[in-house]
């Protein structure tokens, strides 16, 4: 298991411990020592390379679990194992290992966005077959080159960086920017310093950079790729972003754990590029099939007919750890994987994502998606940010309402942003009610953690929710 912020060592420990046939995990830094003692028991991991600074925690767990050892990159605590003694490894004889392409080598865990985070099976066949997906070929998805710097600031925890942006940018041979965690000012000043050309991101970090203060002040010009994926990114923060970025492309890619991520990548990105529609995903990658079928009844759903996303190919998962029935229920007899998402590919074979089902508002027969109203009221001029969730109610079931961010010093009353939003939609798709709020909660990889907001409603308004 690696409990480390983004950093060179990181990358040593993964690829020297998948050329010894070894599986890992790797948990957030910041869990706390129960967080990190499910994962590791749950993952029988033997090994946790950390670093000083959370021996402490990491030694909590191991009193429970005595046979797992530590080791730490810097310097070691007494009786501590010490990362630098393998960096000799050169000097010594390494072993040569059998490896079948069936055999796991990574288990990371999804987000833990709807429920518990799951531990997902990732082979070196899904591995290799996804990163040879989106950067090899004649006309890759991901055109990356020797001379591309890429920025690595999304957590290598995360399947998302550790394979589109650690492994392809590895396998294109380009320069990795390892930044341990994310911060506005210090990404936009090591962007211009060492000329990034692509920065893979996620909504969130979108966001702060279109609504940077500082932005101004850097020459940020080397930036030819804009990459968001892990959430919904709006049609209104894509035109903002493009107008302060002129000479860039930005575009989206979508990715699931369990789909070893990647489903779908940019146009935009390509070798031979095209402009993207705004809204759209890319197209599905190479060597993988995707079909959107009608959630109650499993068949094949037309173009332009949103549904729910499939895909099957050998990137996808083994399974979920310990969890047959979770995997039987995810991948059917087919090898199907069932993403719970919904979208519809149009008549370019573009990918547009409406929303997760699970998190599809029920007001009376229609269905809204918090996504779209999210993206609209990111562009009322004093909202910082927004979630959108639904409320129980006696007659239409469930309604919208929204939590809202303000800008420093800015004033908007909760009438206000309903009727901005009861401008621009259908009847049921009106905001019901507004709560402001000083943060909305995300995960490391970009999402509105809509289940702590559900949770505040709840205890707000018992009989409700
Ligand atoms: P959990 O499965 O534990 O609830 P999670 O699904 O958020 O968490 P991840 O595997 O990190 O865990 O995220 C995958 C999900 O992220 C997808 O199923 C999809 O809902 C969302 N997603 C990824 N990329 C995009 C995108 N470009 N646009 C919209 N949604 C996206
Ligand atoms: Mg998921």
């Amino acid at each position: 298991m690696l409990l480390l912020p983004n950093s060179p060592e990181f990358v040593f420990a993964f690829l020297g411990a998948s050329y010894l046939g070894a599986i890992m995990t790797a948990a957030n830094p910041f869990f706390t020592a129960a967080e990190i003692g499910k994962q590791a028991k749950g993952s029988k991991s033997k090994l946790i390379i950390t670093q000083s600074s959370y021996y402490e925690k990491v030694k909590e767990i191991t009193e429970e679990l005595p046979e797992v050892k530590i080791m730490t990159v810097d310097s070691p605590p007494d009786g501590c194992l010490w990362f630098g003694d393998l960096i000799k490894a050169d000097e010594r004889e390494v072993p040569r290992v059998d490896i079948d392409p069936e055999d796991v080598v990574a288990l990371p865990y999804s987000s833990g966005t709807t429920g518990l985070p799951k531990g997902v099976m990732l082979t070196h066949k899904s591995l290799v077959t996804s990163v040879a997906q989106q950067v090899d070929g004649e006309n890759p998805n991901l055109y990356y080159g020797h001379e591309d710097v890429i920025l690595c600031v999304l957590p290598l925890f995360h399947i998302y960086s550790l394979n589109s942006v650690l492994l392809c940018g590895l396998r294109a041979g380009s320069t990795i920017l390892i930044m341990p965690k994310f911060e506005i000012g210090l990404l936009l000043q090591l962007a211009e310093k060492y000329g990034v050309t692509v920065a893979p991101i996620v909504p969130p970090i979108v966001l702060a950079i279109a609504k940077s203060p500082e932005l101004e002040k850097y020459d940020l010009s080397s930036i030819r790729i804009i990459k968001s994926g892990g959430a919904p990114l709006g049609k209104e923060l894509e035109d903002t972003v493009r107008a302060k970025f002129p000479k860039a492309v930005l575009g989206q890619g979508y990715g699931m754990t369990e789909a070893g991520p990647v489903l779908t990548m940019g146009l935009a990105f390509a070798k031979d590029p095209f402009p993207m529609k705004p809204g759209a995903c890319g197209t599905v990658v190479r060597n993988a099939e995707m079909k959107i079928v009608d959630t109650e009844t499993g068949s094949s759903l037309p173009r332009n007919t949103p549904g729910e996303i499939c895909i099957r190919g050998d990137q996808i998962m083994k399974g979920y750890l310990n969890n047959p029935e979770a995997t039987a229920a995810t991948i059917d007899k087919d090898g199907w994987l069932h993403t719970g998402d919904i979208g519809f590919i149009d008549d370019d074979d573009e990918m547009f994502i409406v929303d997760r089902l699970k998190e599809l508002i029920k007001y009376k027969g229609f269905q809204v998606a918090p996504a779209e109203l999210e993206a609209l009221l990111l562009t009322h001029p004093v909202i910082s940010d927004a979630a959108v969730v639904p409320m129980k109610d006696e007659q239409a079931g469930e309604v919208p309402v929204a939590f809202v961010v303000k800008l420093k010093n800015s004033e908007a009353s909760e009438d206000e942003i309903k009727q901005f939003i009861s401008k621009q939609v259908v009847f049921y798709k009106r905001i019901n009610r507004v709560f402001f709020i000083d943060a909305i909660p995300k995960s490391p990889s970009g999402k509105i953690l809509r289940k702590e907001l559900r949770a505040k409603l709840a205890a707000a308004f018992p009989t409700s929710n």
